[in-house]
């Protein structure tokens, strides 16, 4: 990296702004935490800057502690909204270092751990982000897990139902239970994948959910036009997140990772918060039913 981005607005080469590949092999089991990468992952600490775009909105966060769900989690907070975020017991340590970006912000902050493969948990998650949030306004259904296996003989029915609770069962879940809480306004959006439509062939059980998600979620959106609740799937190509070393990847694609996109190197998760924070805010009230590739050049 030339020098740490401190402005989102100062003009730059994309291709120099960050660390390109080789990286390091960095083994982590999964879910992993961004606290042990290397070189560390760009959340927008640092640069984000929020003009009230959210202004007294309540946001819930899958995913929240790391990756993209923690840069939408920091400029959601500096756009002016509360947030409530969900992750793994085991990622507390990342989760906290959000917790107090949020509450740097001024905003209110609420950590919810747990597991989304559990259905009455999903259940819960929503009651107690609306309970403590006071209502919810957003809901970012961003978890997910993916684990690379080269051969069908080698993904496990245990391995293919964890892949299909996480990424597509809790997005039902959750959004059933979101639903009756969402006024005319209410934002939903998903994380789905370029893995949606460039399918990789040792993500066999991860790209199948994310082309559900996608199908999903925009059935999902007719569906709740007649409530004046928009929803929205983001598609992000590769991104230096902890999904990739923690067994999202081999190692050997992780030193490589992102150098086959035309940008030459994997977004930071900081690039992609802007999507989640203009499709939850009112200058994005026409749009519903979309699809959102960020994949730094690589064509959906
Ligand atoms: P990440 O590992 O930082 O975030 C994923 C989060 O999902 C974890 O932090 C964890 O909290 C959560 N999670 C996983 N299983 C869970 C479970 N059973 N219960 C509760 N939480 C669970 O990685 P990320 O890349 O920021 O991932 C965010 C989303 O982006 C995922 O849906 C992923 O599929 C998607 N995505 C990532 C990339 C990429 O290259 N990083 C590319 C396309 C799509
Ligand atoms: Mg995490």
């Amino acid at each position: 990296m030339s020098d740490p981005v401190k402005n989102q607005y100062e003009m730059r080469d994309p291709r120099e702004q960050y660390p390109k590949p080789p990286f390091p092999e960095q083994p982590q089991s999964a879910p992993g935490l961004a606290q042990e990468m290397t070189p560390k992952p760009d959340h927008g600490e640092n640069s984000y800057q929020g003009f009230g775009r959210l202004k007294g909105r309540k946001a819930l966060i899958t995913g929240g502690d790391s990756g993209i769900g923690r840069a939408v989690a920091i400029a959601y907070a500096r756009e002016g909204a509360d947030v409530a975020i969900n992750y793994l017991p085991s990622e507390e340590a990342d989760a906290q270092e959000v917790i107090e970006f949020i509450r740097a912000a001024g905003q209110k902050a609420v950590a919810i751990p747990g597991d989304l493969k559990d259905e009455s948990f999903c259940q819960e998650l929503v009651e107690r982000t609306v309970q403590e949030l006071g209502g919810l306004d957003i809901l970012v259904s961003n978890a997910g897990r993916q684990t690379f296996q080269t051969s069908i003989a080698d993904i496990t029915t245990a391995q293919f139902d964890e892949t299909f609770k996480a990424n597509v069962y809790a997005l039902f879940w959750i959004t059933k239970a979101a639903v009756p809480h969402m006024k005319p306004g209410a934002t939903i959006i998903t994380t789905s994948s370029i893995n949606a439509r460039q399918p990789s062939e040792t993500l066999l059980d991860y790209a199948t959910t994310k082309a559900a998600i996608a199908a999903y979620t925009q059935a999902l959106s007719g569906q709740l036009a007649e409530k004046g609740i928009r929803a929205n799937t983001v598609a992000p190509g590769p991104f230096w997140t902890a999904l990739q070393p923690s067994g999202g990847q081999s190692q050997e694609k992780v030193k490589e990772f992102g150098s086959d996109v035309p940008l030459g190197r994997p977004g930071q998760p900081a690039e992609i918060a802007p999507i989640y924070v203009l499709l939850a805010s009112q200058e994005s009230s026409f749009m519903t039913g979309g699809l959102f590739p960020v994949t730094g050049g690589e064509l959906m």
